[in-house]
């Protein structure tokens, strides 16, 4: 392989063959690697180059690294391995070998109704693990850090009825490469640089606090758990249109309509999507943090779990 030859060697890793770049970032490249022995089981590879970062860059990842050791959920890339040599971090982790969800907005122009339903539901788990069992805040959900794990077969439309004995066979489905009539396969969140603890999942209190707790502590608690669900409003809106909410090209303007909470569900991209989604989004993009749905009320919202008849019944 032409490719393999041009890929780096990094000591320490010998245990990896790198086989493709998948992404880079300020301060790391990350790759597709498998098991040089077993030529099995794929990875994909943060390396971080340790070298160019000062102490507190430094200690930031080995944040992101116990934070991600302690997470255990299908919709939140697993931490597989970490070590690291003089000059740089080994981050592996579960591949998602369908890429960034950016990547297929941009190849879709924009989602369907149901499609973005199941994606964002899946993000919207993610994030219910986060906030509610592990006391954990992501603060960076963008379509970057949101990962394409294609599930290579569906349920096939009449499945054979079980022979005694079948109970555990898989069903045979059809082979659907990224997005097909079978749906989009499994959503996985990414990248815990900029993520946070908020507050100890073992004593269910804010973070090495017992009763002592200022009433500003316990709302900087609810303030960062706001801005994922922001995010997610962000990302939802983008979901079905396939523009942001907020843009502009002068980054002081951006700042301002953000800071105001001004967008629009612009005509004529809107005009056939459902009054059901653009209210979620509305009680997402809500600037009061206070009034913005929570995790919690954003999965009871109709849209989402399926009560609501203007969309169920157009599926
Ligand atoms: P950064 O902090 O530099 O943004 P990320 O963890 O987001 O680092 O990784 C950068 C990019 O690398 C991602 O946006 C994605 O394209 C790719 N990537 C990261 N982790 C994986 C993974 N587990 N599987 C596949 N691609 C990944
Ligand atoms: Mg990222």
């Amino acid at each position: 392989n032409m490719n393999r030859s041009k890929m780096p060697k990094y000591p320490g890793l010998e245990r990896w063959i790198l086989v493709e770049k998948m992404g880079d970032g300020a301060f790391s490249n990350v790759y597709r690697a498998k098991d040089s022995t077993t030529e099995y089981g794929e990875v994909a590879i943060k390396v971080v180059r340790k070298f160019e970062m000062n102490s507190n860059q430094r200690a930031n990842i080995l944040k992101e690294v116990q934070i991600m050791r302690n997470l255990d959920h299908p919709n939140i890339v697993k931490l597989i391995d970490f070590s690291e040599s003089r000059q740089y971090y080994y981050i592996v982790l579960e591949l998602c070998p369908g890429g960034e969800l950016f990547h297929q907005i941009v190849r879709l122009t924009y989602f369907s109704e149901d499609l973005s339903r199941h994606v964002i539901r899946q993000v919207a788990e993610a994030i219910e693990y986060l906030h509610e069992t592990s006391g954990v805040v992501h603060r960076d959900i963008k379509p970057e850090n949101l990962l394409f794990y294609p599930t290579p077969y569906v349920p096939s439309k009449n499945p054979k009825p079980q022979q005694p004995g079948d109970e555990d066979k898989e069903d045979e489905g059809e082979f659907i490469p990224g997005v097909g009539a079978g749906g989009i396969g499994k959503i996985k969140l990414a990248d815990f640089g900029l993520s946070k603890v908020i507050w100890d999942s073992q004593t269910m209190t804010p973070c090495g606090t017992v009763g002592y707790t200022a009433p500003e502590i316990v709302k900087d608690e609810r303030y960062s758990k706001s801005v994922d669900m922001w995010a997610m409003g962000c990302v939802l809106y983008t979901l079905l249109c396939g523009f942001p909410p907020f843009y502009d090209e002068s980054i002081q303007v951006l700042t301002e309509k953000v800071a105001r909470g001004q967008y629009t569900f612009l005509s004529p991209w809107w005009d056939d999507i459902s009054k059901s989604a653009q209210d979620l989004i509305s009680h997402l993009l809500t600037v009061d943090p206070e009034k913005r749905y929570t995790i919690k009320e954003f999965l009871a919202h109709p849209w989402i779990n399926g009560t609501d008849e203007e969309t169920t019944a157009a599926a």
